[in-house]
């Protein structure tokens, strides 16, 4: 670990800058390519914060909203207690949020127990590699960094088995956690990227080095990026690609088809990187996380900055 008070900084961006990401991109979900900059063609005027297709202006979606519980459930019940993480996403998903993933709505309403329901859809369906797991992964991506490699795989496997039966989502999430760890390290998580892959389930290594190699463009992707591969290449392309947080999230927005979740897990990645000072003021100001389900709770920046602090303190000793 390096310095304590970087690490916190960096934590504090990865959350605060997937719930960007999230917010940005949400009113351009299931858009063109190129909506965004076609909107906004200069970077820095301002006003992207635009809200539409029934967002506010500022307001993050599920990949936030389950973020927020996820993280919540990891800090009042001091470590990973799956059922009760379960329990916080059901009762969101009962409250009817704005938008839910398909997938993740047939789980958390089957009924089912929280250690079957994932696993008894994927019997059925034989499809569930979609990036909702992914996307809500910023929070314990910054709570389990400081326990090391295999241990941050292993819980983001664990949290993602919650209500996505296949393999690959899992993976896709635990590549996302190690990136993070490394970068609230201070090292450039795109230089440990062969490394990272070795960490990877074989069975689904091939995959995930073909869509995160240097050379792999948006444009071959061979599925929607509402899918965790492209939407986890997607992201660190975006990343690879720019030199900024704005930048790399404007990017991403601008792939159009899931904007707000490859945004967020962008986001989450870039702030990680560049820093909370890197996240423009004019996006943050408006940032606002609504939980359904739980009151009139609504989040706003200097909330998610105690939750990523909690977050980064928790583990740091
Ligand atoms: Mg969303």
């Amino acid at each position: 670990m390096t310095d304590s008070a970087g690490h916190t900084r960096r934590a504090i961006a990865t959350i605060l800058g997937s719930a960007v990401g999230d917010a940005l991109g949400a009113p351009f979900e299931f858009g063109p390519e190129g909506a965004f900059s076609a909107r906004f063609p200069l970077r820095g005027h301002g006003g992207e914060m635009c809200g539409g297709g029934g967002w506010d202006p500022g307001e993050a979606t599920d990949d936030t909203q389950m973020a927020v519980l996820l993280g919540e459930s990891l800090l009042e019940r001091g470590g990973l207690e799956l059922p009760d993480v379960f329990d916080r996403f059901r009762r969101w998903a009962a409250a009817g949020p704005k938008d839910i993933g398909l997938q993740t709505e047939a789980v958390l309403s089957s009924g089912d127990p929280w250690d079957l329901a994932a696993a008894l859809h994927f019997q059925v369906n034989q499809r569930a590699a979609g990036n909702g797991a992914l996307m809500r992964a910023a929070t314990s991506a910054v709570y389990f960094a400081p326990h090391g490699r295999e241990p941050t795989m292993r819980a983001a496997r664990r949290i993602a088995a919650l209500t996505h039966g296949d393999r690959a989502a899992w993976e896709g999430t635990a590549i996302f956690h190690e990136l993070i760890r490394v970068a609230l390290t201070g090292e450039d998580p795109l230089t440990a990227l062969p490394d990272v892959l070795g960490a990877v389930h074989p069975g689904h290594r091939v995959r995930y080095a073909t869509v995160l190699a240097p050379d792999w463009h948006p444009d071959r992707a061979t599925e929607f990026n509402g899918a965790v591969w492209p939407c986890l290449g997607s992201a660190v392309w975006a990343l690879r690609t720019t030199t900024s947080y704005e930048d790399a999230v404007r990017a991403a927005v601008d792939l159009g088809g899931d904007t707000d979740t490859v945004a967020a897990v962008t986001g989450g990645l870039a702030g990680a990187v560049y820093g909370p000072a890197a996240i423009p003021e004019r996006w943050t100001e408006p940032l606002h996380v609504p939980l359904p389900g739980f009151g009139d709770r609504v989040l706003r920046s200097p909330q998610l900055v105690a939750l990523a602090q909690g977050l980064a303190r928790r583990n740091t000793n």
